[in-house]
């Protein structure tokens, strides 16, 4: 049998880690990312990159734990290699802080994350208008450095990359045997999967390099996350929102809120203003389907849906995908040898 051809769908921070595992996995396969938009123009482009898990309702949380400690260790290995740097990955000590104590006090990545613990009282000190707060250490990708670094080891495997919209996976079947989706909340349109929505999120990325510790409100909706070169301020959750137009009212509100938190950052410079669509639904869609028409077949496999939570998540998720793209080899293997008897 010819080597299997592979596209994968997306070049978001899903997209370009699922490629990476099943080039790693898969070395014969020929594969091809298609994307309508890469790196600065994707949602992951807008995120905080920060390794905090959200709860996916749908999902057992020994799967959700399992999926970040996949993602922070391998992240963990980076951080400490000399790639780190141009990878954009780094450390980042800080706190997470409650006006009064959490129904749940330790959340299920509490043994993932480093130095995990509950915080004194001189260091609450710093927040007079909280209670309760949770220190510890976790990882941050500044987002556009990590996904161009990720493209480039792609480009040095042989990955072919392509613009392209793609308006139904099926017009992929004379080209590729196996497609992996991973449009993010393009998932919508692309395989028309109503339980995906989005959760619009507004951000500031500030220039304000004193500020070293990152800050996260308990309620997840205010937070200051100090990357290599910006603070990103936060944010917004907004539910079926579809806007991508910055709203000025939001943005002083964010300010404000950061403020209150880190009062320090009044003098911060030059702030951009970003907005983002969680791909959000109960749980990540991670499937292999087989498609028929007329007698042609796809085989598609399917890793979008991850909210909040892309980054936290990516490399445990995208390593689950690539188990499904070896499923999918071995079947189509498995009939060519058949239509040989
Ligand atoms: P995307 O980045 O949207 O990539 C989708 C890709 O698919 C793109 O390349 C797109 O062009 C392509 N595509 C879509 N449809 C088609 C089509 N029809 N044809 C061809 N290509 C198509 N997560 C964290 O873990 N930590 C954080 O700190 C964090 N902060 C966030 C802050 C904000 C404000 C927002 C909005 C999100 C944040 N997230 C965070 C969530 C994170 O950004 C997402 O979970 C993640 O980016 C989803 O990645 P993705 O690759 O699935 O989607």
């Amino acid at each position: 049998m010819a080597a299997p051809k592979v596209a994968v769908v997306g070049a978001g921070v899903v997209g370009l880690s699922t490629a990476l595992c099943v080039a790693d996995a898969f070395p014969a396969c020929s594969l091809a990312v298609l994307a309508e938009r890469f790196t600065p123009s994707t949602t992951s482009d807008v995120a905080a990159g920060m390794l905090i898990p959200h709860t996916a309702p749908g999902t057992p949380i020994h799967v959700q734990k399992q999926w970040f400690k996949e993602t922070f260790t391998h992240l963990f290995a980076i951080s400490n290699s000399a790639e780190a740097s141009e990878a954009g990955i780094h450390l980042v000590s800080g706190w997470q802080v409650f006006k009064s104590t959490p129904g749940e006090e330790l959340p299920f990545w509490s043994d993932v994350v480093l130095g995990f613990r509950t915080m004194s009282e001189a260091e609450l000190q710093k927040f007079p208008q909280h209670r309760y707060g949770q220190a510890f250490t976790t990882l941050k990708c500044d987002c556009p450095p990590y996904l161009l670094w990720m493209e480039k080891r792609l480009k040095a495997k042989g990955v072919q990359m392509y613009t392209r919209k793609v308006a139904n996976l099926w017009e992929l079947h004379s080209e590729y045997d196996i497609v992996v989706n991973c449009a993010g909340i393009g998932a919508h349109q692309l395989v028309g999967d109503q339980q995906l929505f989005p959760v619009r999120g507004q951000v500031l990325k500030v220039h304000a390099p004193w500020v070293k510790n990152f800050v996260r409100d308990g309620d997840g909706l205010t937070y200051i996350y100090p990357g290599i070169s910006r603070v990103t301020l936060g944010g917004t959750r907004e539910k079926e929102s579809w806007s991508l137009s910055p709203d000025p009212s939001t943005s002083k509100d964010i300010f404000g809120r950061c403020c209150s938190l880190e009062p320090s950052l009044q003098a911060a410079q030059d702030v951009k203003v970003q907005v983002g669509l969680r791909p959000s639904r109960a749980s990540v869609r991670l499937q292999r389907e087989v498609w028929s028409q007329g007698g042609a077949k796809l085989l598609v496999v399917h890793n979008y849906g991850h909210g909040s939570g892309g980054f936290s998540m990516h490399w445990g998720t995208a390593k689950e995908a690539a188990q499904l793209v070896g499923e999918c080899i071995a079947a189509l293997q498995d009939s060519s040898s058949r239509a040989k008897l």
